[in-house]
C-alpha cells in the first residue's frame, strides 16, 4: 500500500502557515527510496513574516522574569520526554539512521533543553561593591532579539536543539531553517513548544534552502545566526553575516581521527572503530573517519576490523538488529561512492568494499532504497584526496606511522580539528595528546568524545568559524550581550564639574 506524500509547511507566529513560494522539495525514506513527503522552500518574503513575527513577540519575551522561561522549558522537556519515540522515529524515516541511534540524538538534545531549565543561575550577573567611595558597578547580561538557526540533515532534532533552548530560554526569538531533507521533527517541537505554553511568535520555523539562509543573512532584524553544515557553507555565512554586521558562530566539516598505541586493548579499539566510524553511515560530525595506526598495531587490529566490518548488520534503521542504516541520498551514495573509486584510483589498499551491497539484503521493500556496506581503506597516505577530504559516509581510511610523534603531526597538519581521539594504556601518552593536538574536542579511550550540555561544543581551524562554541555557557554568551552599570545616588555626590578620567577615589 502506498500513500501520498504529506505536505511539509512552515510555522509561523504558533501556526503551521502552507508555503506560498510556489517551489518545494521532495522528501524520501532513504531506506525504500519512497517519497513520504513535500517540503516548502520559503521566500525571502516569508522568511521576512516569520522574522516580523518573531521581533513582535521579543518585547514581551524578554521581558518575563528567567524564572517564568525556564518555566516553559521544564513543560517543553516534560513532553519530549513523553514524545521521545515518536521523534526518533520521525528521524528515522527521513534520515536512515537505525531507530536506537535515533532516539539516542533525541536524548543528547534533551540535554541541553535541561540545561537551559538552569537559565537563571546562567543569567546572573556579577557586582563589586564600592568600586570608588560610594560607587557601585555590576554586569547583566540581555537577549539580543530575533537569533535564527540553520541546521544540517545529519542531526535533525539534536542541532537545532543545541540553539533554540538556550536561546530562547535567555530571551530572544527564534527562526530555524532546518534542512530540507528531513524538516518534520522541527514543525514537531514546534507544536510541542506551543503544548508548552512558549507564546506565539517566539519560535518559528522557515523551511527552505540557499534562498531562506540567505534572506535571513541580509534581514536587518536578525541580530545573529548559528549555523552547523559543511565547511564552504560555514565559511559563507559567516563571511556574509558579519559583513551585515550580525553575530555568528558556524560550525563546518570534518576529518576526524583516531591514533591507536601499540599498548590498546585491540578488541576495544575494534568495538570503538566499528560504531564511530560506521554508526549512522559515517554521517556524523564527530564520526572517526581517519584510524592512525602507530607502529605494529596494524598488523595486530586489521584481520579482526575486516571480519568485523564484513559482518556488519546493515539493515533498515527500524529492525532493531541493525547497526548501520542507508546513505540519506541517492546523491550522497553516488558521492561516497565516487570517493571508494577515487581512492583505489590513488593506491589506497580497498580492505573491504561496500560497494557491492544490495538493498534487498537490509530488508523488505529495501531494494530501492540508498545502501552501501562499510568500507575500509588500508595503506592511506596525506596526499590522497580520500584522506584529505571530508567523505560523510561510511568509509574509513587507515593510515600507518611510525610513532606518536608523527601521529601527532599528522592530525595537527590537517585542515580540519573538529574531534580526534587516542586509544592507550599510558597516562603520560594520554596527557601529552590532550595537550598537544590541535583540535577542539578530544577523547581519550572514548571515540566519539561530545562534550556534554555544560561544556559546550566547538571544533577549532576550518570546522568553526567564529569564537563562541554552541551550548554550554559559550551558547549563553553568544546569545546574550553584556552591559555593565557604574551607579551612585544623589547623597554621595560631591559639587563641581570632573574633567580628568575617574579614578578610584
Ligand atoms: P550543508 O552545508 O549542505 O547544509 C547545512 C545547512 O545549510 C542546511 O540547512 C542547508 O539547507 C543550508 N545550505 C546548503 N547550501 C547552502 C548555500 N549554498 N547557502 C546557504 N545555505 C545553504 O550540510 P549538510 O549536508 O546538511 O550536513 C552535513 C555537513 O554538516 C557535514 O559537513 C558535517 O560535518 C557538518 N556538520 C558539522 C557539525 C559540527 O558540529 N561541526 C555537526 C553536524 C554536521
Amino acid at each position: 500500500m502506498t500513500s501520498q506524500p504529506v505536505s511539509i509547511d512552515h510555522f509561523i507566529h504558533g501556526r503551521v502557515t502552507p508555503g506560498t513560494s510556489g517551489r518545494a522539495q521532495n522528501v524520501t525514506n532513504p531506506s525504500t527510496g519512497v517519497v513520504t513527503g513535500e517540503v516548502a522552500l520559503a521566500s525571502a518574503q516569508e522568511v521576512d513574516e516569520a522574522v516580523k513575527s518573531a521581533a513582535a513577540a521579543f518585547p514581551a519575551w524578554s521581558n518575563l522574569p528567567p524564572l517564568r522561561r525556564a518555566r516553559v522549558m521544564f513543560k517543553f522537556l516534560e513532553l519530549l520526554n513523553q514524545h521521545r519515540d515518536e521523534l526518533a522515529r520521525m528521524i528515522t524515516a527521513e534520515h536512515g539512521k537505525v531507530f536506537t541511534d535515533a532516539q539516542g540524538e533525541v536524548t543528547r538534545g534533551i540535554e541541553i533543553v535541561e540545561f537551559a531549565c538552569g537559565i537563571p543561575q546562567l543569567l546572573k550577573g556579577d557586582y563589586t561593591e564600592q568600586v570608588s567611595t560610594n560607587i557601585d558597578n555590576w554586569t547583566m547580561r540581555q537577549p539580543l532579539g530575533v537569533v535564527a538557526g540553520v541546521t544540517p540533515f545529519n542531526f535533525p532534532v539534536m542541532v537545532p536543539m543545541w540553539m533554540f533552548p538556550v536561546a530562547i530560554a535567555c530571551g530572544n526569538t527564534f527562526v530555524l531553517k532546518p534542512s530540507p531533507i528531513d524538516p518534520s521533527p522541527s514543525l514537531f517541537m514546534a507544536e510541542l513548544l506551543k503544548q508548552a505554553g512558549l507564546p506565539d511568535g517566539v519560535f518559528n520555523v522557515v523551511q527552505g534552502d540557499k534562498v531562506a539562509v540567505d534572506a535571513l543573512l541580509d534581514h536587518p532584524d536578525v541580530m545573529a545566526v548559528s549555523f552547523v553544515g559543511s565547511t564552504p557553507i560555514a565559511n559563507h555565512i559567516y563571511e556574509t553575516g558579519a559583513r551585515h554586521g550580525k553575530r555568528i558562530q558556524a560550525l563546518g566539516g570534518a576529518k576526524n581521527h583516531m591514533v591507536v598505541m601499540p599498548d590498546a586493548d585491540i578488541d576495544q579499539v575494534v568495538d570503538a572503530l566499528m560504531g564511530a566510524a560506521f554508526g549512522s553511515a559515517g554521517e556524523r560530525c564527530m564520526a572517526i573517519s581517519v584510524a592512525v595506526l602507530v607502529g605494529d598495531v596494524a598488523d595486530k587490529l586489521m584481520p579482526k576490523l575486516v571480519e568485523r566490518t564484513e559482518t556488519l548488520k546493515v539493515l533498515d534503521g527500524m529492525n532493531l538488529a541493525a547497526e548501520m542504516g542507508p546513505i540519506v541520498s541517492e546523491a550522497a551514495r553516488q558521492r561516497i561512492t565516487g570517493y571508494i573509486e577515487q581512492g583505489v584510483a590513488e593506491g589506497a589498499r580497498l580492505l573491504v568494499d561496500g560497494r557491492g551491497f544490495d538493498g534487498k539484503q537490509a530488508g523488505s521493500n529495501c531494494d530501492h532504497g540508498f545502501w552501501l556496506g562499510g568500507t575500509v581503506f588500508d595503506h592511506v597516505t596525506p596526499e590522497m584526496k580520500i584522506y584529505k577530504e571530508e567523505i560523510f559516509g561510511p568509509v574509513l581510511a587507515c593510515v600507518r606511522v611510525k610513532d606518536f610523534a608523527e601521529a601527532v603531526e599528522l592530525i595537527n597538519a590537517h585542515e580540519f580539528g573538529n574531534g580526534t581521539a587516542c586509544y592507550t594504556r599510558d597516562g603520560h601518552i594520554a596527557r601529552e595528546f590532550a595537550r598537544r593536538i590541535q583540535v577542539g574536542m578530544v577523547g581519550i579511550n572514548v571515540p566519539i568524545p561530545v562534550p556534554m550540555a555544560w561544556h559546550g561544543f566547538g571544533g577549532w581551524k576550518r570546522s568553526l568559524f567564529g569564537d563562541t562554541h554552541a551550548y554550554g555557557e559559550e551558547g549563553v554568551r553568544f546569545y546574550t550581550k553584556q552591559k555593565s552599570i557604574m551607579q551612585r545616588w544623589p547623597n554621595s555626590i560631591a559639587k563641581g564639574a570632573e574633567f580628568v578620567m575617574p579614578t578610584s577615589q
